[in-house]
């Protein structure tokens, strides 16, 4: 398991959890909805979503917490030393409500815009009696929705790998990019930069793969 493992392997389930909500929603016939039944299905549809991922992402921030731990015990050749910080949900949640400069957008409010957006569209479907368009932004919300939950799931593992290092002592990091055809040049750029841990710079895009390593620097505290 290595950084971005257990985020990805979640989204899998996340997104069949996804997929099976969208599809209870399309095989409902147009008799048995209106406005007001529309508007309170994506509302129980989405909230159970968020419940999904909320579970998801306490997992990843605690797996990208021990994974820290473990670099810190490698850096310093230790075992067991280096301190762990809390992973609850208060922990998640506060990560999740603070801005986010790779989505530049706020997670909880714009989770109720695509819901919002998904139920007017639905509800203009409706009106229209197509079955395409109903079945088409379903799918268009589907996608959506993978793209805002995956990017918190690396934001998560991001923000508690950070956090590890700086409750450890850590003052410099080293920016490391995926040595791999599919790297973009902002980030084969950033590739090996050396950043004080208070001012690492954001992701520069979506599905941003790199990662950051602690490093030794003479004003680094050596866990006790
Ligand atoms: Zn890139
Ligand atoms: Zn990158």
């Amino acid at each position: 398991m290595a950084r971005y493992d257990l985020a990805d392997e979640l989204q899998k389930k996340l997104d069949a959890e996804l997929r099976r909500e969208i599809n209870r929603l399309d095989v409902i016939g147009f008799d048995e909805l209106n406005a007001m039944t529309i508007k309170s299905k994506t509302e129980e549809m989405v909230e159970r979503l968020l419940k999904a991922n909320a579970a998801a992402f306490k997992a990843i921030a605690y797996a990208a917490m021990k994974e820290a731990v473990e670099d810190l015990d490698n850096l310093y050749g230790t075992t067991g030393k280096a301190k762990e910080i809390p992973t609850g949900s208060k922990e998640v949640d506060k990560v999740l409500k603070a801005y986010n400069p790779v989505t530049d957008y706020l997670y909880y409010p714009e989770a109720d815009r695509k819901r919002s957006r998904l139920s007017e569209a639905l509800i203009v479907a409706l009106m229209l009696d197509s079955r395409e368009k109903y079945h088409y932004q379903l799918r268009k919300f589907a996608h959506l929705w993978h793209t805002q939950t995956k990017q918190y799931g690396d934001t998560i593992v991001d923000t508690f790998r950070g956090d590890t290092f700086k409750a450890n002592g850590i003052k410099y990091v080293k920016w490391q990019s995926e040595h791999d055809d599919k790297v973009c040049g902002i980030c084969e750029d950033m590739d090996e930069k050396i950043y004080k841990i208070t001012e690492i710079p954001p992701k520069p895009h979506y599905n941003c793969r790199c990662w950051i390593e602690p490093i030794e620097k003479p004003d680094n505290k050596r866990p006790e």
